[in-house]
């Protein structure tokens, strides 16, 4: 069996050394037949030459330079492409992903699953308000994704190489890898462990990056908040036709009644919040119709350091 770690690298000079220094003994004792598929994805730091410098010592590594940086999912991306492996395992260079999971993992697969994913039971090193947007995110993300994804799982997982061909067909440009993997099937189970604290730096995702992602899940996977606008739509017309036949039984019975600036100027103000709203939705989805009909490369691979490394 034909063990392939995969790990994004983006400004991990910290991190490199103690990596490696962990995960090889404990795969190597797992499987004769191993590699290390590291990405590069456009550090600014010392991550590269270090990631070359461990090359020369263990051939087992290999390293994919990406041209800039293209985003965790697309270095992920580019990191699956390119392992040979029976067995996938991607997981996280900062070592918040435990290596010591890896051999039940590997149990678990001898077992016969072709899935196993890593659950996280606690989540103490988060935030509280990571903690709570992610279990909020995570609950309307399964209640309206054709797909759920499992509770508290990230992208560390081990995939049988048949689930990572299914994987790998899947060509769009907004590449939500949770979703992805759970939404290719096949037999899943999980083990369980405590995220511990980031190894040393710090982390490179921040808001701005996590909101991106956030939208790019929900509207890689579900249509219902484009669905959504018909029925509200259909809701506000219901309630005007009512309001409507209130304010001309009153007319005619009570006669004309000028005053109501409030009223209209608060109806009109929702109203237009509303399909500003609405419009803004059809927006994130016309965007990213745009993004995939371009069919861009989901990432750009520096070919120095390819040497024989593709087949
Ligand atoms: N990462 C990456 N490209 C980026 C940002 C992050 O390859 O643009 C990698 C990073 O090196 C790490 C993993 O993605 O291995 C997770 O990143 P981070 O620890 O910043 O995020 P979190 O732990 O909050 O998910
Ligand atoms: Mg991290």
């Amino acid at each position: 069996m034909k063990l392939s770690i995969v790990a994004p690298f983006h400004n991990e000079e910290e991190n490199v050394d103690e990596f490696f220094n962990r995960v090889l003994p404990i795969i190597r004792a797992e499987s004769d037949s191993i590699e290390v598929v590291c990405v590069n994805d456009g550090s600014s730091d010392t991550t590269l030459a270090q990631l070359r410098g461990w090359r020369e010592k263990e051939p087992v590594i290999r390293v994919v330079n990406l041209s800039r940086n293209f985003g965790k999912e697309n270095a992920l991306t580019a990191g699956l492409d390119h392992a040979t492996g029976d067995v996938i395992i991607p997981m996280d260079s900062d070592l918040q992903d435990p290596p010591e999971l890896i051999p039940q993992m590997i149990e678990k697969w001898r077992e016969g699953y072709d899935v196993v994913y890593a659950r996280r039971t606690v989540r103490n090193t988060d935030t509280l308000a990571k903690r709570m947007t992610a279990v909020w995110y995570y609950r309307l993300f399964n209640f309206i994704a054709d797909r759920p994804i499992p509770d508290n799982t990230g992208d560390f997982r081990l995939m049988d190489k048949k689930v990572l061909g299914e994987v790998k067909k899947l060509g769009e440009s907004a590449r939500f890898m949770k979703g992805l993997f759970s939404w290719v099937g096949f037999r899943c189970t999980a083990v369980e462990y405590e995220r511990p604290p980031r190894h040393d730096g710090k982390e490179s995702l921040n808001f701005r990056n996590l909101w991106r992602l956030a939208l790019d899940g929900i509207t890689a996977f579900s249509t219902v908040p484009l669905k959504i606008w018909s029925y509200i739509g259909m809701g506000v017309a219901g309630i005007a036709f009512l309001y409507g036949l209130v304010i001309i039984f009153k007319t005619l019975i009570l006669g004309i009644d000028v005053p109501g600036y409030a009223s209209i100027m608060v109806i009109v103000l929702f109203l237009g919040g509303v399909q500003l709203l609405s419009l803004g939705v059809i927006g994130e989805y016309v965007g990213r119709i745009y993004l995939e009909v371009k069919k861009r490369p989901h990432y750009i691979v520096d070919p120095e350091d390819e040497q024989g490394s593709r087949r």
